[in-house]
């Protein structure tokens, strides 16, 4: 059939795109047909940089071989048996997982935003059968600009207007008190009935805020005094995207809850997970929570194997040696033009400040003019453009990479 077609371009395959599917994202105008490493390459065969990694799930470059492979090899044996049998790929999974991170059990689900509502259940069930609080009165402290996923539960605390409004009625439930502020935190916890407090480690959606150093630390600490589950959303800054295998790790700070996503899968598969000691994971009993794929055959291959990659080929630690590198390139190319005012991350979670206010479309323009010179990135909230190559970069390719992003911002004009 397809013979007999002539090939779409990136022109067609948008239009059909805008035609055929939810205009639920405003994507760069770039279609990708192939990955490989740190490459992506367009429709029309054009070379890229990705500077997103899908939002930090292909840390380990897209298509890595080992990863791929343990997907091929176990496609062809077993995919799903759902959790009404046991299989011979999830026990090895759990194991795995729960030693590598260090805790007790593991709850595997598919999306992030599952992973989340995961935590928030076990959290609530926590809370009533160990802590006594009266039913229905469970409260879980989060912070403003906060970003856990796009369930009608999760964006009923979130204040990201576009995320929330006409969705209601919004669970209840939830206060929000802002970001790495440890005073504010010590006080909500004193409220009656608090439970969890839910944080992401950085603050990758609202712009890669970094917390100051002992934030979490101090948080831990607060916690732990007042009994309540602290919970750390490593979605997106776990899996050694900010030069730990987990950002908590940068302040040796143990979560009771961890919440992971996106790179656990090598961006090959969904797959989620939730861990925790068994103290806190036992309130979970047969029939109160799941999910037909969750933890199947090939989500627990691919995740191991993904793992594997991290480990095998020292990720964090080139997360950590690239993202020094980077932020003084970027603090020396900042010094240079009046474009840009700041570089902030962590590892090679990063993002630049561009000099301009949020409404403007400074930013966008600054990706469209990056994409012309083979390399695409993403703006986050207006005025802020976040780079997160993924893991497996050379120093040479960091470098090429400086250069495209330098050059790019000395010829721009508004
Ligand atoms: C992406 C993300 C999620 C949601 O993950 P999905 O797989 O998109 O549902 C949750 N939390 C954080 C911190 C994220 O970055």
């Amino acid at each position: 059939m397809s013979s007999t077609l002539e090939k779409m371009t990136s022109e067609d395959l948008i239009k059909m795109e805008e035609k055929y599917g939810a205009h639920n994202y405003h994507p760069l105008p770039v279609v990708l047909a192939k990955g490989d490493g740190v490459h992506v390459w367009d429709v029309e065969g054009k070379q890229y940089y990705d500077f997103l990694s899908a939002y930090s799930a292909v840390n380990q470059g897209h298509c890595h071989p080992h990863i791929v492979g343990a997907l091929k090899k176990q496609a062809e044996t077993l995919t799903l048996t759902s959790r009404a049998f046991y299989n011979d790929t999830l026990g090895p999974f759990e194991k795995f997982v729960t030693e590598l991170f260090g805790f007790d059990k593991v709850l595997a689900m598919n999306s992030g935003a599952e992973a989340v509502e995961t935590a928030i259940k076990i959290c609530r069930k926590y809370a009533y059968e160990k802590k006594n609080i009266p039913e229905n009165q469970a409260k879980i402290i989060v912070c403003d600009g906060n970003f856990h996923g796009r369930t009608t539960t999760i964006i009923s605390f979130s204040n990201d207007e576009t995320a929330r409004k006409n969705f209601g009625p919004y669970t209840p439930g939830f206060v929000s008190i802002p970001y790495n502020d440890t005073e504010a935190l010590e006080k909500a916890l004193k409220e009656e009935n608090v439970a969890g407090f839910l944080v992401e480690p950085i603050q990758g959606e609202a712009g890669v805020f970094v917390p100051d150093e002992g934030y979490l630390t101090k948080a831990r600490e607060l916690c732990k005094e007042n009994g309540v589950l602290f919970m750390a959303d490593e979605v997106q800054t776990g899996i050694a995207r900010t030069g730990e295998l987990l950002a908590v790790d940068h302040e040796n700070v143990k979560p009771d809850i961890i919440i992971l996503g996106k790179a656990i899968s090598g961006g090959v598969y969904p797959v989620s997970a939730v861990l925790a000691d068994d103290e806190v994971m036992n309130v979970i009993k047969p029939g109160q929570h799941g999910s037909t794929f969750g933890g199947n055959p090939l989500a627990a291959k691919v995740a191991i194997a993904a793992l594997e990659v991290i480990k095998d080929e020292k990720l964090a630690e080139n997360a950590q040696y690239l993202g020094e590198i980077f932020r003084r390139e970027m603090n020396r190319i900042i010094d240079k033009t009046g474009l840009v005012t700041k570089v902030r991350g962590k590892g090679m979670l990063n993002a630049v400040l561009i000099n301009d206010s949020p409404d403007s479309s400074t930013a966008w323009d600054i990706c469209m003019a990056l994409k012309e010179n083979g390399l695409i990135a993403k703006p986050t909230h207006g005025n802020i453009i976040r780079f997160a190559p993924p893991l497996v970069m050379t120093e040479d390719q960091l470098m090429d990479c400086v250069s495209i992003i330098e050059k790019t911002l000395t010829e721009f004009k508004k």
